[in-house]
C-alpha cells in the first residue's frame, strides 16, 4: 500500500474555471517549505512555518523573482487540519491560467498533484474522519435537493457509525464471553463460566440482525423512493379517482368520464409535492364484475394497494356506502380516507368512515376544496415512510450491512441446529470483520481508493 502521508500533494480545491477566487490546497511535510519559499508577506514578514496554526496573512506569491499573484495564505499545523498533516491553503484570483501557474510552481518545488479525493483519503488514514463520514462528503457535494443533503449531513454527523458501533460492541462483548467459555471446553455450564446465557446469545445475535435488516431495508426503500414514493388511488368506479389524480398532477392523463369502469388499466403519473416525488397509480375501480377485462383491472388494483406505500381510499360523499365501498375498506385500513364530492349534498355515513380510518380528508375534486388538507395528509404519511431510509447512503455500505446480516442469520440458524459455540464465535468474528469494513476502521488500500476515485480533485 502506498503511504500517501509521507509525501506532499497539492491541487486547486475550487471548481476550475472563471471565478472570483481559487483555493490551492497543499498537504504534507513539505507544505510549510513551499509556503516559506513562495509567500512574501505585506504586513507580516515572518516565515509562515513560524506562524501558529489557523493563522492567515495577505501577501504576494513570488517564484524565481517573478510576481505570480496576490494571495491570502492560511496555515494549519498537524494534527489540527483537514488531513491531519501540515496544510497550507492559498487563496488567489480565480481563472484557469493564473491559478494554474502557481500550482505549476508548487509542483516544481517537489510536490505532486493530488489524486481525486486524496485529501479526504489522508484524513481517513490519519483518523480525522471515518470512512462513512468521508463518503458523506461526496454526497454533500453532489446533493441536488433538501432530502439528499439532509441524509448526507446526518452521515457526516456519524449516525451510521454510531448504529454499527453499537452492534459491533454487543457482538464483541458476546465474543469475549464465548472466548472465556472456550477456555473450559469440558464445562457445559456456559452461564456460570462466561456469565452469558443461551437466551442472551440468542438476543444479542437477533438484535444485531434486526438492526442490520432495518438499515439495509431502509436503503432499499430509499432507492425506491428516489424514483418516487408509490401512491395508489383506490375506490369503486365513479367516486372521482381520476379527477383526484388529475387535480394532483394538474395533467389530463386519466380519462374523466361519467361511465363507471372506464379506467381499466392502472394509470401511472409522476408528481412532485413539496420535496418528494410520488409515482401515483390511478387504479381501476374495485367492484364485483363478470367482465374479464374489468376483473383483471380489479385484481391489478388490489395488488397496487398492497404494494403502495401510501393509499388514498376514495369514497363518493354524495352517495351511501355500498358493498363495493365495504370491499375497499377491508383492503385499505391504513389508507387516508378521502370523502370526495363535498360540493354535493352529502349522503355518506361519515361516522362509519371515521370509525374505520385514522386519517380522513373531505374533498371536492371539482372545486379543489380540501386539496391543501389532502396534500398535508400525504406529506405527513410520507415523512413517516421516509424516516430511517437515509442512514445507509451507498451500495458499498448496503452490501456490507447485508453480508454481515446474512452471516449472523446463518450463525443463529446453525446455533439452533446444534453448532458448538466456539464455532459460532468464528462466524461472529467474520461478521464483525465485515462491520469493521463498513465503517472503515481497517479499510484496505483498494477499498479506500475505489471510494475516493469518485471525489473531485482537491477535496
Ligand atoms: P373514477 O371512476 O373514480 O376515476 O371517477 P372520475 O374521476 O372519472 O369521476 C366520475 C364522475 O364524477 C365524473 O363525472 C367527474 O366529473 C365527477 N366528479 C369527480 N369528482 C367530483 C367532485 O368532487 N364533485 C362533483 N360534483 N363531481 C365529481
Amino acid at each position: 500500500m502506498k503511504v500517501f502521508s509521507i509525501d506532499t500533494i497539492a491541487a486547486i480545491s475550487t471548481p476550475i474555471g472563471y471565478g472570483g477566487i481559487a483555493v490551492i490546497r497543499i498537504s504534507g511535510s513539505r507544505s510549510f517549505f513551499i509556503a516559506d519559499t513562495l509567500f512574501c508577506g505585506i504586513s507580516r514578514t515572518d516565515k509562515p512555518s513560524d506562524w501558529d496554526g489557523y493563522s492567515c496573512a495577505y501577501g504576494k506569491i513570488i517564484y524565481k523573482d517573478e510576481f505570480l499573484d496576490e494571495c491570502i495564505l492560511s496555515v494549519y499545523k498537524k494534527p489540527r487540519s483537514y488531513t491531519g498533516e501540515d496544510v497550507v491553503e492559498i487563496s488567489v484570483h480565480g481563472g484557469i491560467y493564473s491559478a494554474g501557474r502557481i500550482l505549476k510552481a508548487i509542483y516544481d518545488l517537489g510536490v505532486r498533484s493530488a489524486l481525486p479525493g486524496e485529501f479526504t483519503e489522508i484524513a481517513v488514514i490519519n483518523g480525522k474522519t471515518t470512512l462513512t463520514q468521508a463518503e458523506a462528503v461526496i454526497d454533500i457535494i453532489a446533493s441536488k435537493g433538501e432530502t439528499e443533503l439532509r441524509s448526507a449531513l446526518s452521515m457526516r454527523e456519524g449516525v451510521l457509525y454510531k448504529e454499527i458501533k453499537a452492534v459491533s460492541d454487543s457482538l464483541t462483548k458476546l465474543l469475549a464471553g464465548l472466548g472465556v467459555w472456550a477456555d473450559y471446553p469440558d464445562d457445559e455450564d456456559i452461564e456460570s463460566i462466561a456469565g452469558i446465557s443461551q437466551k442472551n446469545i440468542h438476543n444479542v445475535i437477533n438484535n444485531a440482525i434486526n438492526t442490520l435488516s432495518k438499515l439495509a431495508d431502509g436503503y432499499s426503500f430509499g432507492q425506491l423512493i428516489k424514483s418516487g414514493i408509490p401512491l395508489c388511488i383506490a375506490g369503486k368506479p365513479n367516486v372521482g379517482k381520476s379527477s383526484i389524480m388529475n387535480m394532483l398532477s394538474k395533467a389530463e392523463k386519466s380519462i374523466v368520464t361519467d361511465i363507471p369502469g372506464t379506467t381499466r388499466d392502472v394509470i401511472e403519473n409522476e408528481i412532485r409535492l413539496g420535496d418528494l416525488v410520488y409515482r401515483v397509480f390511478d387504479t381501476a375501480g374495485i367492484h364485483e364484475t363478470h367482465d374479464p377485462i374489468e376483473q383483471t383491472g380489479t385484481a391489478l388494483a388490489k395488488k397496487k394497494i398492497s404494494e403502495a406505500e401510501i393509499v388514498l381510499a376514495v369514497f363518493d360523499g354524495s352517495r351511501e356506502l355500498d358493498k363495493s365501498d365495504e370491499d375497499i375498506i377491508g383492503l385499505s385500513s391504513n389508507a387516508i380516507a378521502v370523502i370526495n364530492k363535498s360540493d354535493l349534498p352529502q349522503k355518506i355515513n361519515n361516522e362509519y368512515i371515521k370509525s374505520r380510518y385514522k386519517h380522513i380528508v373531505e374533498l371536492s375534486a371539482k372545486t379543489s376544496d380540501g386539496l391543501d388538507e389532502l396534500i398535508a395528509a400525504i406529506s405527513k404519511q410520507s415523512k413517516r415512510a421516509v424516516a430511517g431510509t437515509d442512514i445507509i447512503l451507498n451500495e458499498r455500505q448496503y452490501s456490507c450491512a447485508k453480508r454481515a446480516k446474512d452471516v449472523l442469520t446463518e450463525t443463529a440458524e446453525r446455533i439452533e441446529a446444534g453448532l458448538p459455540l466456539d464455532a459460532a464465535g468464528v462466524l461472529i468474528e467474520s461478521a464483525l470483520a465485515i462491520l469493521s469494513d463498513l465503517v472503515g476502521e481497517s479499510p484496505t488500500a483498494a477499498v479506500t481508493r475505489s471510494i475516493f476515485e469518485n471525489f473531485c480533485v482537491g477535496k
